[in-house]
C-alpha cells in the first residue's frame, strides 16, 4: 500500500481570510473556487450529511475486507477545522465515526488549534492517526506578512505540543515552506513534532512552480524583500537543520513525505 487513497473534505471553501486567503493558495484558482459568488477565504459550503455518508461508505469498505487496507486524507483541498466547525462539529462527527469503524490510517491535515477540542476521539484512534499542523515558517514576521489570518507560529507550536503529550503522532507540514530561520526552526519542532513534511512552491504545486508564479508569488516575496528565498532549492538549508536536529528519518519531503503513512 503507497499513499492516501481517500480525500475527505467537511467543507468545500475557505474561510480562513480576508483578501483572498492565503496569496498561495493553488484551490482559490480551481473551479471549485467559483462555486460561490464571493471572494475566496470568505466563504464555506458545508457538507451536512457527511458523517453518515462516510459511515456507509466504511461500512462497505469493511464488509470488502479492504477498511484495513484504506488510508484516509482529511482534507485535501479545505481545511476541516473552518470556523463553522465550532458549531456545527462536522468534522468532530467524522472523527466518531472513524473512532467506531477505523481505516488503516487516517491523516487530519489542519492549521487551526481547534483540532485540539477533538483530542479525546483522536486517542481513540491510537496509532491509526496522524495530526499534521502546517506551520511555513518559525518567524512571526514573516508569517504576519504572509497569513495575516493564520494561527500565530507560538499558536500553532503549542498546539502541536499538546496533541503530542497527549499521545498522537503529530507531523508538522512546513507547506508551502516560507522564509525561515533554519536552525532556530529546527530547535522549535523538535521537542513537539513525531516528524516534519517540507514542501515547496517548486516541488508541490503540481506545475513546478508555475501555478505559483501566476499567483503572483515571485513579485509578493520582491515586494516584501525575500526574493532570494522564491527559488528552487531554497529548502535545502532547513532540510539540513531539520534532519542534523530530528535525524534524517523524521524529515520527509514533498509529496513522497505527504503520502508517508507509515511512521
Ligand atoms: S487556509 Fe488553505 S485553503 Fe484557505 S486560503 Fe490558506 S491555503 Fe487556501
Amino acid at each position: 500500500m503507497r499513499g492516501f487513497a481517500f480525500s475527505l473534505n467537511p467543507y468545500v471553501g475557505c474561510a480562513f481570510g480576508d483578501n483572498g486567503g492565503c496569496p498561495f493558495c493553488y484551490v482559490r484558482a480551481m473551479p471549485v473556487a467559483r462555486a460561490v459568488a464571493g471572494p475566496w477565504g470568505k466563504w464555506v459550503i458545508v457538507k451536512h450529511n457527511l458523517a453518515q455518508v462516510l459511515r456507509h461508505e466504511l461500512e462497505i469498505l469493511e464488509a470488502q475486507g479492504r477498511l484495513e487496507r484504506t488510508a484516509v486524507f482529511m482534507a485535501s483541498a479545505t481545511d476541516p477545522y473552518q470556523g463553522v466547525e465550532r458549531r456545527l462539529e462536522i468534522t468532530r462527527s467524522c472523527l466518531a465515526v472513524m473512532a467506531d469503524r477505523p481505516p488503516f490510517r487516517l491523516l487530519l491535515q489542519t492549521r487551526s488549534p481547534m483540532v485540539e477540542r477533538d483530542i479525546s476521539i483522536l486517542r481513540q484512534l491510537g496509532q491509526r492517526v496522524i495530526v499534521s499542523i502546517t506551520l511555513e515558517t518559525d518567524d512571526e514576521t514573516v508569517r504576519r506578512a504572509f497569513t495575516p489570518t493564520s494561527p500565530s507560529v507560538a499558536r500553532r507550536l503549542a498546539c502541536a505540543r499538546m496533541l503530542r503529550e497527549a499521545k498522537i503522532f503529530t507531523q508538522i507540514a512546513i507547506a508551502p515552506m516560507l522564509p525561515n530561520n533554519p536552525s532556530r526552526f529546527a530547535e522549535l519542532v523538535e521537542q513537539v513534532v513525531d516528524r516534519v513534511v517540507i514542501d515547496t512552491y517548486f516541488d508541490g504545486d503540481g506545475s513546478g512552480g508555475n501555478r505559483s508564479r501566476w499567483l503572483g508569488m515571485a513579485e509578493l516575496y520582491q515586494r516584501l524583500g525575500y526574493e532570494q528565498w522564491f527559488r528552487p532549492g531554497a529548502e535545502q538549508k532547513l532540510m539540513a537543520a531539520m534532519s542534523a536536529r530530528l535525524g534524517p528519518q523524521r524529515v520527509l519531503f514533498s509529496r513522497d513525505g505527504f503520502n508517508a503513512i507509515y511512521y
